[in-house]
Order: C-alpha cells, then sequence, then structure tokens
C-alpha cells in the first residue's frame, strides 16, 4: 500500500497529484514539493508495538512513510540500520550531559546519501527509466551509482572538479559513466539537469527531487526509535543544500504527528563559514543569496542550496538554531571525535561535532543538554582531509632505536 497522498509546493503552497514533474509547474524550479501521507492511515499500521516486532533493521521498515509501492522491487544492498552510539568521553569533551553519534558513515556506500539513492532507484524503475544521473560533490554520486550498480540501472554521474579521489573511484567502480566537470558543483548541477531534460533520464538530485528528502527522514526516525521514543534536547546536522537537515526534521515531525513520540528535538543547523548561505538565510530571515564555496568540507560546499527555504522552515519550526564553524575546527573536531569515539568522519560530517562544540562554548546549547550529532560520511571517503587533521605517523628503524623517547613522549612509558 502506499500512503502518499500528493506532492505539495514549499512557495506557492499548491497541492500537485503525484504524476506531476519534479518541481512546482507555477514556480518552475525553485518550485522544490514536499510529499504529502494520509498520516491517518499510516497511523493505524506504525504503531510503537509493530515496530518493535518488524525484523527489518534496514530504513525500509518505515516503508508506510516511503514514497514507494509495497509490491516494489528494492536495492539488495542494505541501508540505514545504522548504530547510535553513546559517545560520554566526547560528550564531556563538548561540555554537555549526554551525547550520541549515529553513525551514517556505515551505510552501504559509506554516507547518509544512500537513505535518499535507494528511494531514487527505487522511483527510477517505477518510472521505467533505464538510466539515472546525478550531479554531486561526492556522496551522492557514489551512492547513487552503488544503488544503481544494485538494481541493474545504468547511471551518468556529474561531479565538479575538486571531488575527492576516494568518492570519485568509488564511481569508477560501480561502472558508473563518471563526468568529471571543470568547474564547481554548481556547473555540474546545471549540466546534469539540461542532460537529464535532453535525454530523458531520471533525474538523482537531492535539490529538485521531491521523493530524495523522503529516504533521507529515515535517519530521523531511527533516531526516534534507537532512543526509545526519548529525543535528546538538540540534533546536530551539518548543512550544504538542506536536504538532510530539513529531512532528519520531517521524521522527527512526523513521528510527533504520529503519536509515536511526544515532543521533538531542537535542530542545530550548521554550516562551514566559507560556505553558509543557509545560516545567512536564516539569521536575516532575507531569501537566500548565494556565494562562492570555499571550505574543505567538499560534501557541504554548495554556493546555490535548492533546499535552502526548506532547511531555513526546518530550523526554525524545531525552535533550533543555525550556527557556522571554520575549517580549522572542523579539522579539530575530526581530530577529537575519532580520538574520544572511535568514529571516523569526514569533514562534512565533523562539521555537526564542531558545531555543537561552538553551540555550547557561546551558551546557545546548554550544559546539561544531552544532543545527537549526525555523523554523515565516513572518514575513509577523503583521506587526503583526514591527514591534514589527523598529521603524520612516526617513522622508525627496523631496530626501533628511537621507540622509548617516541613512548615517553607520548606519556606511554
Ligand atoms: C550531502 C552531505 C551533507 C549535507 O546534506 P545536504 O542535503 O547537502 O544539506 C552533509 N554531510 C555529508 C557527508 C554529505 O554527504
Amino acid at each position: 500500500m502506499n500512503f502518499v497522498q500528493g506532492l505539495k509546493c514549499l512557495f506557492c503552497e499548491t497541492v500537485y497529484p503525484v504524476r506531476v514533474g519534479y518541481t512546482c509547474p507555477r514556480c518552475g524550479i525553485t518550485g522544490i514539493l514536499d510529499v504529502q501521507y494520509d498520516y491517518a492511515g499510516v497511523g493505524r499500521i506504525l504503531t510503537r508495538h509493530r515496530l518493535a516486532a518488524r525484523r527489518d533493521q534496514s530504513h525500509w521498515r518505515y516503508r508506510e512513510l516511503l514514497p514507494v509501492g509495497s509490491n516494489a522491487a528494492l536495492p539488495a544492498l542494505s541501508v540505514g540500520g545504522t548504530p547510535l552510539t553513546s559517545t560520554p568521553a566526547l560528550a564531556r569533551h563538548l561540555g554537555i550531559a549526554k551525547l550520541f553519534l549515529k553513525d551514517d558513515g556505515r551505510n552501504a556506500t559509506g554516507s547518509l546519501k544512500d537513505r535518499a539513492s535507494s528511494v531514487g532507484v527505487v522511483k527510477a524503475r517505477e518510472k521505467r527509466r533505464p538510466i539515472i544521473a546525478c550531479a554531486s560533490t561526492g556522496n551522492a554520486a557514489s551512492s547513487c551509482a552503488g544503488m544503481a550498480a544494485s538494481m541493474g540501472l545504468e547511471s551518468v554521474i556529474f561531479v565538479p572538479e575538486r571531488a575527492p579521489e576516494p568518492k570519485v573511484t568509488q564511481l569508477l567502480i560501480f561502472g558508473a559513466t563518471v563526468l568529471r566537470v571543470r568547474g564547481t558543483y554548481e556547473d555540474a548541477f546545471q549540466l546534469c539537469q539540461r542532460s537529464c531534460e535532453k535525454w530523458g533520464w531520471y533525474n538523482r538530485n537531492s535539490g529538485i527531487n521531491p521523493y530524495l528528502v523522503e529516504g533521507k527522514k529515515t535517519a530521523g526516525l531511527e533516531i526516534g526509535e534507537q532512543l526509545a521514543w526519548e529525543p535528546t534536547d538538540w540534533v546536530a546536522v551539518s548543512v550544504g543544500d538542506g536536504c538532510t537537515v530539513a529531512a532528519v526534521w520531517k521524521g522527527f515531525r512526523e513521528l510527533k504527528t504520529l503519536g509515536l513520540m511526544a515532543r521533538t528535538p531542537r535542530i542545530l543547523g550548521v554550516q562551514a563559514e566559507g560556505a553558509a548561505p543557509v545560516t545567512a538565510a536564516f539569521l536575516s530571515g532575507e531569501p537566500m543569496r548565494p556565494m562562492e564555496p570555499a571550505t574543505l568540507a567538499d560534501s557541504i560546499a554548495v554556493g546555490v542550496p535548492r533546499n535552502w527555504k526548506r532547511a531555513v522552515l526546518a530550523v526554525r519550526e524545531s525552535g533550533g538554531t543555525m550556527i557556522n564553524v571554520s575549517d580549522g575546527e572542523i579539522l579539530e573536531a575530526m581530530r577529537y571525535t575519532g580520538r574520544l569515539s572511535g568514529i571516523f568522519a569526514e569533514p562534512a560530517a565533523a562539521t555537526a561535532v564542531a558545531g555543537l562544540y561552538r553551540a555550547v562554548a557561546e551558551g546557545r546549547v546548554g550544559r546539561r543538554a544531552s544532543a545527537v550529532a549526525l555523523i554523515t560520511g565516513n572518514g575513509l571517503k577523503d583521506v587526503q582531509s583526514a591527514r591534514t587533521a589527523a598529521g603524520q605517523p612516526y617513522d622508525i628503524a627496523p631496530d626501533g632505536g628511537a621507540l622509548e623517547e617516541i613512548l615517553r613522549e607520548r606519556k606511554l612509558i
């Protein structure tokens, strides 16, 4: 069964039947659509009790809240069900009472984007499109290619010049046609857009495709369920395009609508200083003004975020706020997160932790607060940045000559 009722434009608020195109026919490309559900119908099925009895640990366990039919063929790769780990040492370092890391770097292709791509390939198959295309700074790309491979679809991927090598390598291994665009993410996005229109490929761009946010919201649904329906005070999410933060909020809001959770957490949206048009729009209350992105956190280096409005509305509705952090703070967060939790976050993922650190230091998040930081991507995705953060090993001779000195320096002996 499918509980989708229609698609509502976030700008003019017109509701369309599901057969409409990717964005609002009236508002054009800025008219992002939001999937609407029959929550009364979903609520009759998705009870706490029924959910607890479900064996499926993947994100398809919330299929009544996903825009896929009950008979739809699903990719074989497992997505979701990622661990929510309590990290007391990291909580102490940040100066808050309790902290959990939701490690979405553990998804099939190493990032939260798998939640979206898995829905994307199901929709492509449903619409009988053999080719799926995507423009991405890296993770959406490798995820799209991996999920396409799992479903037997072809993928065409546009990446900006600066996409990290490990992500590009993943694409090539998954058999994608990889087009490295000499330009920014925005250039890649535009070229992908035109190509999809010209050749009729299914467009997996979370900037415009309304179904991808639905996949990503399962991160919020899982956090709610993993916390036994008692949410933390805050959930920190890094923001590039804005789709992820809005999606996570949608998940929490749905849990409340369905009566599964009595209250919702506040959302802390975190951007990198060098690519922060969403924070600017949030703070000023004015429309988003594009900027030239400059941050080492490649996954959130988005100068023209398409989901900025959805993100601003989400953070505001949650009673939360937005904050920016520098690249230096991001690198430091990669280091202390790894050292104090054993979780290896890529720069854009560590951004969420860095944002929490700063928010606590500035008194915006209280010292008695509990929080979840969403680790959106695995650190192995961008080894070069990680090495900038991590430094070098000690090179020693086989006779171990310098060993004692080093151990003493590290206070190990
Ligand atoms: C895509 C991504 C984000 C941000 O998601 P948006 O939807 O672009 O805001 C954050 N971290 C990682 C690792 C990502 O891949």
